[in-house]
């Protein structure tokens, strides 16, 4: 890869909040615009940087959860009620606050359509995120290859990318959302 290439990813960069929209429970999905963004692949991350005031700088990375086909950079940022920046990222940020970012990052948990070999995705919670890019790519591009996402969540209040997922469940050859029960069997 071209050196200017990395360190293009590698420089933060303004992003501005086109919509903070609530996804699951204590769960919000982030819609950003970014001059320049050069696209991604899905299963990429980026580094999200606030600074306060005083000049204290905190930073986390949030998985990519939008198709290279987005218009906008979507991030599933589940609120960590006594977390430091997840809290900010779900409630405290308003359509047109920019905030500091940079990416994207990572290269081998990706996927792209001209991979037409089965897609098996396993995953719980938020980390549902990358592939919700995959899926939503796996349609735009029409891909033939099979995919098939395991998912665990708390319960059905939990689930992300429900609404979304719906419209192309005849794509999917199976979405399994497991509640927790009450009380484990014992032995
Ligand atoms: C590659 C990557 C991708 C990710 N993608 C996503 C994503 O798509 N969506 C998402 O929601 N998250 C994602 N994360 C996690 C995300 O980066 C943050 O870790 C998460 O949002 C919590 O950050 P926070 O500042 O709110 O919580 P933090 O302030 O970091 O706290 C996290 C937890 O640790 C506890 N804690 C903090 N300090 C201490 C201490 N000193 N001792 C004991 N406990 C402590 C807190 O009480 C809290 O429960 C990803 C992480 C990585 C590395």
């Amino acid at each position: 890869m071209a050196r200017t290439a990395i360190r293009r990813r590698l420089t933060w960069r303004l992003a501005t909040v086109a919509a903070n929209a609530s996804e699951a429970r204590a769960v919000h999905r982030l819609s950003l615009r970014i001059d320049g963004w050069d696209g991604h692949l899905p299963g990429q991350h980026v580094d999200v940087r606030l600074t306060a005031p005083d000049g204290y700088q905190a930073q986390r990375s949030y998985s990519i959860a939008s198709a290279p086909e987005s218009p906008t950079v979507d991030l599933v940022v589940q609120r960590l009620d006594d977390g430091e920046v997840s809290p900010y990222l779900t409630d405290g940020l308003r359509p047109g606050d920019q905030l500091e970012l940079r990416g994207p990052i990572g290269g081998y948990f990706v996927w792209h359509a001209e991979l037409d070999s089965p897609l098996q995705l396993v995953a719980g919670s938020s980390g549902v995120a990358p592939f919700l890019a995959m899926l939503d790519h796996h349609a735009a591009a029409a891909s033939g290859a099979p995919v098939r996402l395991l998912y665990s969540a708390r319960s059905l209040d939990d689930v992300i990318g429900e609404r979304r997922r719906r419209p192309r469940r005849q794509h999917l050859n199976a979405f399994a959302a497991a509640r927790r029960r009450p009380t484990w069997p014992s032995r």
